[in-house]
């Protein structure tokens, strides 16, 4: 006899792309809720997700979608938060749940919080697990298994919603971590935001390199650059939007990754090897500590 418990009537996806979709296919998966209806902004990719039947139904306009829904989940590109707030706000039931999974919580904070009745419940969280695809095609149901969901409460937040929130993630296979917005974007900044950027500037350097050098680049991918072609694959509406919204911390980290590649320069330039040797050794150890997290 099956033990699952159901955990919300109507779930309503707001954006169904890698996140959103992978979301809605592990609810279904683990049923979670009754029913799931998702919502996307081009017609286009409405038309995509009922071929794929990966949720109950489709809505053809965002209102109809929240319309009735007790967990309301947001999924699209971090500056799009305050316009998607926008419109569904006066359509949330009272006593809802509204979650994010935005890569950005200060900010997205700021932007959805002001249109979420007092009667509902907003839980911002981010779930730290993703892959360089978008779209809902991209999505799978075991995506979050093993990752960690990280939510950040306000100070309005109620402990049920969190606590239904943080149900809700681990059903689906996560572990989950509460933090303060600020040091979530404090520590994204350096795990993931950055590592972006440093991809996206090394891929872009070479796409600039002219004839020859740019064919062996190509050639020879295997060397180490392949690795950073994958991630700066990765959606640029989403990363443009991170950037832009989490412009303090990242540009804070930026500082310390910048004085950090001096230090390596100046090694280089004065054949320093013990100095590079260090280095590689503490970065080696820390390889070593996320593969036994299982983070690898
Ligand atoms: P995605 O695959 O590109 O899907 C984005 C979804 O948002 C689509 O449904 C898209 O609709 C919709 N959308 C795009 N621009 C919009 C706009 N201006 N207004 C309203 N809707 C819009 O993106 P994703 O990877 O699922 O990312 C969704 C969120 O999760 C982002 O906030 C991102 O920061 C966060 N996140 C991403 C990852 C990752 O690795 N990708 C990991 C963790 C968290 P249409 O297709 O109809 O245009």
């Amino acid at each position: 006899m099956s033990t699952k418990k159901l955990l919300f009537d109507r779930v309503a996806l707001i954006g169904a792309g890698l996140i959103g979709s992978s979301l809605g296919r592990a609810i279904r998966q683990e049923q979670l809720a009754k029913s799931v209806t998702a919502y996307s902004r081009r017609s286009d990719t409405r038309k995509r997700l009922s071929h794929l039947g990966i949720v109950d139904s489709v809505a053809e306009s965002i209102e109809e979608a929240v319309d009735g829904a007790d967990l309301i989940i947001i999924s699209v590109p971090v500056g799009a938060s305050e316009d998607v707030a926008v419109r569904i706000g006066p359509h949330i039931k009272p006593d809802a749940v509204v979650t994010d999974t935005g890569s950005v919580k200060e900010s997205v904070i700021r932007a959805i919080t002001p249109h979420i009745p007092n009667s509902a419940n907003f839980v911002p969280g981010h779930p730290i697990a993703g892959t360089e695809n978008s779209g809902p095609e991209a999505g799978f149901a075991s995506l979050f298994e093993g990752r960690w969901c990280v939510i950040t409460p306000t100070d309005d937040t109620s402990e049920s919603a969190i606590d239904q929130v943080t149900n809700l993630w681990r059903r689906v296979g996560s572990k989950v971590d509460i933090m303060t917005p600020a040091h979530h974007d404090k520590v994204l900044a350096i795990t993931s935001h950055i590592p972006h950027l440093i991809a996206f500037n090394i891929v872009g350097t070479v796409a600039d390199l002219e004839g020859d050098t740019k064919m062996e680049v190509v050639k020879y991918a295997a060397g180490g650059f392949r690795d950073f072609t994958r991630i700066a694959a990765s959606d640029p509406e989403m990363w443009r939007d991170v950037f832009m919204e989490n412009r303090e911390a990242v540009l804070e980290m930026l500082g310390r990754f910048s004085e950090d590649l001096s230090a390596l320069q100046r090694a280089i330039r004065r054949g320093d090897a013990n100095s590079l040797e260090t280095k590689f050794t503490r970065t080696r150890d820390l390889r070593r500590r996320v593969i036994d997290a299982k983070q690898a």
